[in-house]
């Protein structure tokens, strides 16, 4: 969170963060139905999973368990429960991470800048918990040329 503030104020100016038209910005912490500290969070999650969702890492292409699943079903937040993505929005991107042409429901994410490692990118979180799911990318399929990148550690699959 520092880290986010401090890059909006270096690039805006502390007055105005501007953000991105159609980019909503995370709330703060407190405004998260599921909070829990670091420490909770470690023990409730895999370390895989911890890494993902609490410290915003990215797992190696094509090693996670939902890049290439056809079942039919709904992807849950693994760090809180909240539905986030359905298979009927799932596509085959060749990435290695699993891809959605849009969440299950509009609320179930936010979408908020990332300027880390020298690129400006949307950085996908679950708007439960606020754990960080993927990014989003604007070369996706029809219809809504959205491409959700998204991490499989992340998820929590339930068939239907
Ligand atoms: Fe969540």
């Amino acid at each position: 969170m520092w880290k986010r503030i401090s890059v909006c104020a270096a690039l805006f100016g502390l007055a105005g963060c501007a953000a991105q038209p159609g980019v909503a910005q995370t709330p703060s912490r407190q405004q998260f139905s599921v909070v829990h500290s670091q420490e909770e969070w470690r023990k409730q999650l895999t370390p895989e999973q911890f890494q993902v969702l609490r410290q915003k890492g990215t797992e190696r292409a094509f090693s996670g368990k939902y890049f290439d699943s056809h079942d039919v079903g709904q992807y849950f937040c693994a760090g809180c429960g909240q539905l986030l993505f359905s298979s009927k929005d799932k596509f085959d991107s060749g990435t290695g991470w699993p891809s959605f042409v849009r969440p299950a429901q509009e609320k179930s994410v936010l979408e908020v800048t990332d300027t880390s490692y020298g690129m400006e990118r949307v950085e996908v979180e679950c708007s439960s918990c606020g754990g960080h799911l993927g990014h989003v990318f604007q070369d996706g399929p029809k219809p809504t040329g959205l491409r959700y990148c998204i991490n499989s550690a992340s998820l929590d699959f339930k068939k239907q």
